[in-house]
């Protein structure tokens, strides 16, 4: 175990997924044409006047809900003064001494063990636009210049680059449930600041590093380890760790310096002059709050505990909210909870995942799923069938029933029609007929294949095993 005490406190920065944009009406849209989603407002134009997206306030308050904040009933804007090509007002609006959230905790389980992260506070503020850099030139893009995110602001209790990972998977599970954001990484619709200092254990914390802008979960543990090693460096060889701000390469995998504390910025708060406060009731936060759903940790509880399933189990059905719904809503229809998770977890998720770009599109309805697995319980189709019948109703609004008749997959349970064609098969196959009376029990499965393929596996394969046995043991 190293001599060092690592100490990392995380600002994470999270898009809301509003209609619109904080301040206006443009469309809050990932990607468009450059400069497409734009208007005098959140382009920075002399003289424009904010108004106030009231379901990016509502979300931001249920981030805070979900993980446990207390809300402020009165919170305010401040303009933090900057100046960047990418943020035309000159101006980010944002939240200074008064966020909509305070406090709050995100427990997770990291290496098997449970683990607890207090938050400092959510704030509510608007996006910058993005850079473009292209043969030699810079062009800027203001379509998300606007868009409403939350920064959400941990106390520095995590110790490690896996606790990291762990809090922020953890993190955007929560959020994904709640339905405030997508949390795509690879659309910089999460992103995270990762602040850091070493210390020997006794000792008081070390000078923290700000390594800014981490866009994926890989790069936030790469980053974490580069940085580990690179304080611990300076510090065995007799140097001193530098207050300031550092950029992580992820092409390369190192961190460099942008800039220390001597040139750091003085962002000159002051009060927003063109927004109201945001001033919430009681009743107000009640009701935002009771459009919270259950939320992962409490479903995967409920799966082990009141429905029977095992740990890993309830961990796969969770991962995804719409999976998880889909197994809910299943399950409350009437299907066997241990028949449903096994039928989601492989046939669901297999074709979820191939045909979803980003993680895993749910094609069917939990009407449509508890119908397939009922044909299956009553032996109207076998589980082979069901596939097509699954991949007939995908997307489509076809019901399970319908898509088996429209497929001819109906099973035949029929045992008289069943035992012609047990008779017909054994009169073709003399020679295999002798072998099971000189005791080869294995030309039974022969039998009940020759069956289904003759059928197209529409026939009843229990029925069909019974029929052989009894027709070849009599003949
Ligand atoms: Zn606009």
């Amino acid at each position: 175990m190293s001599e060092y005490i690592v100490t990392i406190g995380l600002e994470v920065h999270c898009e809301l997924k509003t209609e619109s944009k904080l301040f206006c009406s443009c469309p809050n849209k990932f990607g468009g044409e450059p400069n497409s989603h734009t208007c005098p407002i959140c382009s920075g134009h002399p003289g424009t006047m904010p108004v106030i997206n009231k379901k990016a306030v509502e979300y931001a308050i249920k981030a805070g809900c979900a993980i446990g904040s207390r809300i402020n009933k009165f919170s305010k804007w401040d303009r933090k003064n900057y100046f960047y090509p990418d943020l035309p007002k000159a101006w980010q609006t944002s939240q200074y001494d008064l966020p909509l959230c305070v406090g709050g905790e995100i427990s997770f389980e990291v290496n098997g063990e449970e683990k607890t992260v207090h938050m400092n506070r959510i704030h509510l503020e608007e996006d910058a636009g993005k850079l473009v850099h292209s043969g030699g030139h810079t062009a800027v893009d203001y379509n998300r210049c606007g868009v409403p995110l939350i920064e959400c602001v941990t106390e520095p209790e995590i110790h490690s680059a896996d606790e990291a990972v762990a809090f922020l998977e953890e993190m955007i599970s929560i959020f994904r449930y709640s339905g405030i954001s997508d949390c795509k990484m690879q659309e910089g619709s999460i992103r995270a600041d990762v602040n850091l200092s070493i210390a020997k254990r006794g000792e008081p914390l070390g000078t923290r590093t700000e390594t800014k802008n981490l866009n994926s979960l890989r790069s936030v543990r790469r980053a974490i380890e580069a940085e580990i090693a690179r304080q611990t460096d300076v510090l065995e060889s007799g140097g001193r760790v530098v207050q300031e701000t550092r950029h992580f390469d992820d092409a390369s995998g190192t961190g460099y310096g942008m800039r220390s504390k001597e040139d750091a910025q003085d962002y000159r708060y002051f009060p927003e002059p063109d927004l109201m406060p945001v001033v919430m009731t009681d009743e107000d936060i009640e009701r935002i709050k009771a459009t919270l759903p259950e939320l992962k940790a409490a479903r995967r509880k409920r799966y082990t505990e009141t429905l029977g399933l095992s740990a890993y189990d309830a961990e796969q059905l969770t991962d995804e909210p719409s999976v998880a719904d889909l197994f809910d809503g299943t399950v409350a229809l009437g299907a066997n909870p241990k028949k449903a998770a096994n039928y989601v977890m492989s046939e669901i998720m297999r074709k979820g995942k191939t045909e979803g770009e980003d993680g895993i599109t749910v094609g069917v309805t939990a009407k449509q799923l508890a119908e397939i697995l009922a044909l299956v319980d009553k032996g109207e189709i076998n589980l082979v069938a069901s596939k097509d019948v699954l991949d007939k109703i995908w997307q489509s609004g076809m019901s399970a029933s319908e898509a088996v008749d429209a497929l001819g997959l109906r099973q035949n349970n029929d045992v008289g029609e069943i035992e012609k064609l047990v008779r017909d098969i054994i009169s073709a196959n003399p020679g295999p007929a002798q072998d099971f009376r000189n005791g080869n029990e294995k030309v039974l499965s022969f039998f009940v294949g020759q069956l289904m393929k003759a059928t197209r596996g529409k026939i009843n394969p229990k029925i069909a095993g019974e029929l052989v046995r009894k027709l070849l043991t009599c003949s």
